[in-house]
């Protein structure tokens, strides 16, 4: 029974995607090899070929149902956008259509772009902008209740070739490690490999509530998190739900979120209870990175759909509840030449063993130099609530290496042993320890927000919500810049003299950049003084991150890789201040909507309630003492709410005023949360004492217990 189940797996797992197989065997033999080096080293299709690409890939997916095409995109809207067409062309004479797709429609669409945000790089009256296929992310079939929809993976840029969207740069970045990557191996006699490309997996926080309940809630439908809300009796306090048993309605809506995926050829690999009640958790076996990212949005979007089906709501915001865990993004990264040979595996001799030292050292330089850019790739809205709360890592960035490995560090650092270490022999004390870690890859630190796990590294900072795009269009970066140093100063050695380069620069390395080396527990109050002795940046808020990007040490490395040029870094700036402030107007203005329409209405019910009790009680001639306190408590309350509820319209008002950038940001930051969070304080007081029938929305209780 389970290998037949099995079998059938097999045999379903990407049934919907045009991948190499179905290539290999639909395409003409010249046809499919020309489209491999067009994916491998990017050598231009003609277009004939194009066109005999597009045809096939028409065919297989109308034999799939499709009726439509789409070039599905990563606009910096966070989330992905479409453009429908039907492959119809225009009716014949006999009044009969032909089903097409051009190589021209295949490799460029033009969607009316003006209303994507770019930061100024393209005004709204020169809508332009393009949508590029992707050749390496493969086209897949889309079946939902609209259909069945080719989606065609592409980038996104304007008239100008700047980058619109996420995509872009991250293809850029991914280049530019390769290329000083493959630079780097060759220095140390690799002459098999010709390619190194960056591996990512995702895992993918998020929580699934009830459909009905979330519909009562306009903060969830707005803004995917409670604004309002008393915490239950009950959190997480007891860690019953991590890893617990799935609860039959969540067992069933994975199965499904399973097979879709499956379907879709994403990997989908782990799913478990998470730490918060209702919280759970997916993983897909790695993948380069940018087949990652376009798999983790069909995952986001999957995990939506379904729930939708099941009478159930996907909440992917970063800090749905207060008072519980909320949600990231683990994103693992390693390097792999084309071989196989993963580059963050530590060796097992001690030629591979310096390699890998030197990889590593550069990549604490990496972390070290940039870690403002790195932070800033993991800022958003909903992550300002989680980081640095005690559930998620600090906003300071370091790196855990395990204790052998600090150890290795400390030791190359201080002079006695990196002094000695030119001489053969002695890095093998470290091959030795560097042999044990693959074994002792049990040492975890979940409070370290950069963590070094065997053979990938583990950036733990980014948000439930967020692409992936950003956070690793930074890591490669900064590695590429890294090796790049590197190599530069081992070229210039000379090969007699490489050996002793290579010891000095991992010496140098180590020395100049273990201050971003931390084991210790990342949320105790002491790491954050220590963190400030040692230098390192902690950068409270998203808004403050942004400004990381600007800086003349990014401007000069996004430059100089053409990851970014300095106008697609101002573009990119400019939305985001933006993004958070309309994300956070849209907030206050839920929480004026809800308070002002149903929770102060509900209170000031309740406070007539007990007032005609306490009048009924005290016509009786009884004791109305309780009425009487519950009263003067709940109109207090209700007072406080309601200047609060005025305060925040003020607020509000006032930064929306303001002309969009930083000041307006800042002003949302620094005037309207606080208003915000003063509002909430009475209401959330009040809904405890509020009798149940009259508090006109679903509970913390009712949302989290009751699935
Ligand atoms: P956890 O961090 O929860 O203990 P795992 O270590 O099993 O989980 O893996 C987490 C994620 O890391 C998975 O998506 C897995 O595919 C991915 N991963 C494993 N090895 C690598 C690698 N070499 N490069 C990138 N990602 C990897
Ligand atoms: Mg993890």
């Amino acid at each position: 029974m389970v290998t037949e189940r099995n079998e059938r797996l097999q045999e379903t797992f990407g049934e919907d995607v045009f991948n190499d197989a179905v290539m290999r065997e639909r395409l003409p033999g010249k046809v499919y090899e020309a489209l491999r080096k067009n994916i491998e080293d990017g050598t231009e299709l003609t277009p004939e070929t194009a066109d005999m690409v597009a045809h096939e890939m028409k065919e297989w997916a109308i034999e799939k149902g499709a009726t439509h095409y789409t070039h599905w995109f990563q606009p910096l809207t966070g989330v992905t956008a479409e453009k429908h067409d039907s492959f119809i062309t225009a009716p014949l004479p006999s009044g009969k259509v032909l089903m097409k797709l051009s190589g021209r429609e295949l490799i460029k669409g033009e969607p009316d772009a003006s209303s994507f945000p770019s930061g100024g790089l393209r005004a709204t009256f020169e809508a332009r902008g393009y949508t590029i296929w992707d050749s390496a992310s493969p086209a897949f079939v889309r079946h939902d209740e609209g259909g069945a929809t080719l989606c065609i993976p592409t980038a996104f840029c304007s008239y100008m070739g700047e980058a619109l969207d996420q995509k872009t740069p991250l293809l850029r970045s991914m280049e530019a490690v390769n290329r000083e990557a493959v630079r780097l191996i060759r220095l140390f006699g690799n002459r098999t490999s010709s390619k190194v490309t960056p591996y990512v997996g995702p895992e993918q926080e998020y929580f699934i509530i009830d459909r009905e309940k979330y519909l009562k809630r306009m903060d969830l439908v707005f803004t995917g998190r409670t604004l309002f809300g008393a915490r239950a009796p009950k959190g997480q306090e007891l860690d019953d739900h991590y890893f617990g048993t799935l609860r039959p309605r969540i067992a069933s809506y994975m199965r499904d979120v399973n097979q879709e995926l499956w379907r879709l050829g994403v990997p989908a690999k782990t799913q478990h209870n998470e730490a918060a009640p209702a919280q759970h958790e997916l993983a897909p076996i790695y993948e380069k990175v940018n087949v990652a990212v376009d798999h983790n949005q069909i995952i986001m979007q999957t995990l939506k759909r379904v729930a939708t089906r099941h009478g159930l709501r996907c909440l992917l915001h970063e800090k749905p509840f207060d008072g519980v865990n909320g949600s990231g993004k683990h994103n693992n990264w390693s390097l792999m030449t084309d071989d196989g040979i993963n580059l963050l595996e530590p060796g097992t001799t001690p030629h591979e063993n310096i390699q890998f030292l030197l990889i590593l050292t550069c990549i604490l330089k990496a972390v070290d130099e940039h870690a403002d850019l790195l932070r800033e790739s993991a800022s958003d809205v909903g992550n300002d609530l989680r980081l640095g709360g005690n559930e998620a890592p600090p906003a300071i960035i370091s790196v855990f290496l395990g204790e052998q490995l600090e150890d290795v560090i400390n030791q190359l650092a201080t002079t006695g042993y990196a002094a000695a270490a030119v001489e053969e022999g002695v890095l093998e004390t470290g091959v030795s320890y560097l042999n044990n870690i693959s074994k002792d890859a049990t040492d975890r630190n979940r409070t370290s927000p950069f963590a070094f796990t065997g053979n990938k590294f583990e950036f733990r900072m980014v948000g439930s919500r967020d692409s992936v795009a950003a956070p690793n269009v930074v890591l490669n970066t900064i590695v590429a810049e890294a090796f790049r140093d590197a190599c530069e100063i081992l070229e210039k050695a000379g090969e007699g003299g490489f050996d002793a380069a290579v010891h000095d620069l991992i010496k140098r390395y180590a020395a100049e950049h273990r201050k971003i080396v931390f084991n210790g527990n990342g949320y105790s109050e002491s790491w954050v003084t220590e963190a400030r002795r040692r230098g390192l940046p902690n950068i409270g808020s998203f808004v403050d991150a942004i400004p990381a990007l600007t800086t003349e040490k990014a401007v000069r490395m996004f430059d100089s890789f053409g990851v970014f040029s300095e106008k697609e870094l101002l573009s990119r700036t400019e939305v985001k201040y933006d993004t958070y402030s309309k994300d956070i107007n849209i907030e206050a203005r839920t929480m004026l909507e809800m308070a002002g329409k149903q929770l102060i209405p509900a209170m000031i019910t309740c406070v007539g309630r007990i007032a005609s009790s306490a009048n009924e009680v005290k016509a009786l001639g009884a004791d109305a003492g309780v009425q009487v306190r519950r009263l003067g408590k709940l109109t207090e309350l209700l007072l406080e709410a309601e200047s609060a509820f005025e305060a925040l319209k003020t607020a509000t008002s006032d930064a929306e005023r303001m002309p969009s950038g930083r000041a307006q940001a800042v002003a949302y930051r620094d005037s309207v949360i606080p208003a915000m969070n003063g509002l909430r304080k009475p209401v959330d007081l009040a809904e405890m004492l509020v009798d149940k029938d009259l508090w006109p929305i679903p509970t913390y209780a009712d949302l989290m217990f009751e699935i």
